[in-house]
């Protein structure tokens, strides 16, 4: 009995095909949540069956345990894959979507009913997430349904030897989807056309529109800066920086600095978008003067064919969407919102059933950090030591995800987004339905965040109303911590760091600075990031000269001479006035302890950022400032809280006269000396030695390796997110398993 992600990534042809390669006898079959292989033959030969079956199974699939038994044998004639037994209906587990294979690129140049054929899959391969309906996984319960097989491929389909054998999205020139190009009004159909209508306008310098797996994509030249710059305009997005698809490795190591690590996350069927270093740059509008690239290698056979074509090896591909809305699914939708932002639009003809962006990661200190969860990883469960069976976890506000327990796992979803936003949150509450009725999931219990205002919040009590059953409120930082417990199956105390934007605490400040002795049920503050006024509430999140001005304004009061600090020259005095007036009077200035409003601080008296145009930018462009590194660092306070008055004087004192770069990495210094020095009280009061790290702000590559780096000098066990992203994207797993422990559903 194989146990793990073995259904619906070709693993039953796969044990077929092996089986009859050892010459062994016996039948494969699907169970709930495992296949069950029944071999007769030498034992010589069980045993390299067995070896090679660890060693290289299918690409996707994801061996958790193996269990083997002696049976009396059964006389088995031949080695056959039998009919699914009972148990396929308890079948959880959806494959997400695959990049497709090397031999499937082969077929594309010469299996003759796939000449460039752009939807060509295999049981190795293709989409799976993005198309299914409902369980089990089979065609007619995917948005393939409406397409009939031509008599070649259901031969191949139902032969057990075939590398399409019961691969479900199977199709060919001549009987699947086909994609459909139109630019004014002209329609054009037929692959070859098609290819030199798009490879055409990009080398134009003109953005086309292109249905992607999980939904829309902009594509335009990346090394042609008018193309770029006039996209962003279409696009309304100011400056965050824009996702790049190069044609092979080799082009994509001529613009970026790849580690070995990096190279295997790219080249890996999940085919995230990596942040990386930027070696060479692009059209400078593409990242903005940020230093790195978020790079991606093709996974749709289309990708494939388009740079066959295109002299370019690198194209921009973002999200085809408007704004902050979700990713644009539906064609018609399509024509109406990008039409007009691209001009052209490529679309085909098979509808996209679950929305996902492209996933993006981070390669920090050697191992992966995920910033946003969604395609080739989603729906993969996380595997946890505690039933959570039953639960539903309704995440945060902001990089929105939630999360259903079945039994030890923990299904996420993909990312949502900004429930503020009136079209995510229509996303969030369809998707929430979709994994009812995909996992065939009944809550029986709610956890939500403890911000009063969040929508998911709104959303968890409208739920509890209308299911009458048990609602539960976590702590958002708590849930960091626990989120990076869960993956790591921690169940006992330990010493929880949580950096962090924003997040409702329980004495009604916004934290984010947070240490704190947790476990899974409970956790209390030990020390956190001085308390500073946010004058205007999010306005300060969005201007981050405010928060310059108010942590300057909280340590040296009318010592300042602000004029003379560069970011608040373009400020009008009369603005710096009712600032402080604000502050003085408590006019909506709430108090935050959030690491990200620091780092937002330091980033504007640098004057890297003083108005932020995209979420993060203000941290993003102080860690990036970091040329080269430093061991120095600035001094600091700590008491009860964490204080930075001498940080900030000794700041303005090397401003001017010091390179930002170094000014950057002192800071950088200082914050993870601060995080490890107060991680040493903690253990000298209470011996835990366990350190586990989670928040947004630890999405800062240079700051996570410092800090984890300065706590293993000091022999500390360090945890960080691997699994799910740190930021708010992994808070309903955290929800997930403190609610389990608080309902005593985790022994
Ligand atoms: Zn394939
Ligand atoms: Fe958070």
């Amino acid at each position: 009995m194989i146990r793990g992600l073995v259904q619906g990534v070709g693993f039953r042809p796969f044990i077929c095909r092996l089986a009859t390669l050892y010459d062994l006898k016996g039948e494969v079959d699907n169970r709930a949540n495992g296949v069950m292989i029944n071999v007769e033959g030498e034992e010589e030969k069980i045993l390299e069956f067995r070896d090679h079956i660890l060693k290289s199974p299918p690409a996707a699939s994801q061996i958790k345990s193996v269990e083997i038994r002696q049976q009396d044998i059964a006389g088995y004639k031949s080695f056959s894959i039998g009919t699914s037994k009972s148990g396929e209906s308890e079948i959880t587990e959806i494959s997400p979507d695959i990049a497709v294979c090397p031999e499937c690129l082969e077929d594309l140049q010469n299996d003759s009913n796939r000449i460039d054929y752009p939807f060509i899959n295999c049981t190795n391969c293709g989409p799976r997430f993005t198309i299914v309906e409902e369980l089990p996984y089979d065609r007619h319960k995917t948005s393939m349904k409406d397409f009939t097989m031509c008599n070649d491929c259901a031969s191949e389909y139902s032969d057990i030897l075939n590398r399409r054998f019961h691969a479900q999205p199977v199709a060919c020139n001549s009987c699947g989807p086909l994609f459909t190009y139109e630019e004014q009004g002209v329609r054009l159909q037929g692959i070859n056309s098609i290819l030199a209508a798009v490879t055409c306008r990009i080398m134009e310098g003109k953005a086309v529109a292109i249905k992607g797996l999980g939904g829309y994509h902009l594509l335009c030249n990346a090394l042609d800066d008018y193309a770029v710059k006039e996209l962003r305009l279409r696009k309304h997005r100011d400056a965050k920086p824009f996702a790049v698809m190069f044609r092979d490795i080799f082009s994509l190591e001529e613009y970026c600095l790849v580690n070995p690590a990096e190279y295997h996350e790219l080249l890996s069927w999940r085919r995230p978008i990596l942040i990386l270093k930027q070696r060479k740059s692009l059209a400078p509008s593409v990242s903005n003067g940020l230093g790195t690239i978020g790079a991606v290698l093709p996974y749709m056979p289309f990708h494939y064919l388009l740079f066959s074509r295109l002299e370019t090896t690198a194209v921009v591909l973002t999200s085809g969407n408007i704004s902050d809305e979700p990713l644009i699914t539906d064609d018609n939708m399509a024509r109406e919102s990008l039409q007009p932002v691209a001009g052209a639009i490529l679309s085909y003809n098979r509808e996209i059933v679950n929305r996902a962006d492209d996933s993006v990661m981070r390669i920090i200190g050697n191992r992966n950090s995920l910033i946003r969860r969604s395609r080739g990883f989603v729906p993969s469960p996380v595997d946890l030591a505690c039933n959570v069976n039953g639960i539903l976890a309704l995440g945060a506000e902001q990089k929105n995800t939630f999360s259903i327990g079945k039994d030890k796992q923990a299904i996420m979803s993909q990312y949502i987004g900004d429930l503020k936003n009136q079209p995510t949150y229509e996303f969030y509450i369809e998707s929430i339905d979709r994994f009812k009725k995909l996992f065939r999931f009944k809550p029986g219990f709610l956890v939500c965040d403890l911000h009063p205002d969040y929508l998911s919040t709104v959303h968890a009590h409208d739920l509890e109303n209308e299911l009458n059953i048990p609602l539960i409120k976590v702590q958002h930082h708590h849930a960091h911590i626990a989120s990076c417990m869960a993956e790591y199956h921690l169940d006992e105390k330990v010493i929880g760091i949580s950096m962090d934007g924003t997040g409702y605490g329980t004495d009604g400040n916004t934290w984010g600075g947070e240490f704190m002795i947790a476990d899974l049920k409970e956790f209390s503050r030990f020390s956190y990031f001085d308390y500073v006024p946010l004058p205007g509430g999010n306005k300060a999140v969005e201007e981050p000269w405010r928060m310059a001005y108010s942590y300057l304004y909280k340590y040296f009061k009318d010592e300042l001479n602000y004029n003379k600090i560069p970011c608040f020259k373009s400020v009008k005095t009369d603005e710096m006035l009712l600032l402080r007036e604000m502050i003085d009077k408590k006019i909506n200035s709430p108090l935050s302890s959030g690491a990200g409003r620091l780092f937002d601080a330091v980033s504007a008296i640098l004057g890297l950022c003083s108005v932020a145009s995209f979420d993060s930018e203000a941290p993003m462009r102080l860690e990036s400032a970091i040329v080269d590194e430093t061991d120095d660092l600035y001094p600091y306070e700590t008491g009860n809280t964490v204080i930075f008055a001498e940080t900030f004087q000794a700041v303005l004192n090397d401003l001017g006269s010091k390179d930002i770069s170094l000014i950057s990495a002192k800071f950088h210094n200082t914050v993870a000396e601060a995080i490890a020095n107060v991680s040493e009280k903690m253990r000298g009061e209470t011996s835990i030695n366990k350190v586990v790290l989670s928040g947004g702000v630890f999405q800062n590559k240079y700051l996570t390796e410092r800090v984890t780096g300065n706590l293993r000098k000091r022999e500390f066990e360090v945890f960080t997110n691997r699994q799910v992203p740190s930021n708010d994207g992994g808070i309903s797993l955290g929800q997930l398993i403190i609610a389990s422990k608080i309902m005593g559903l985790c022994v």
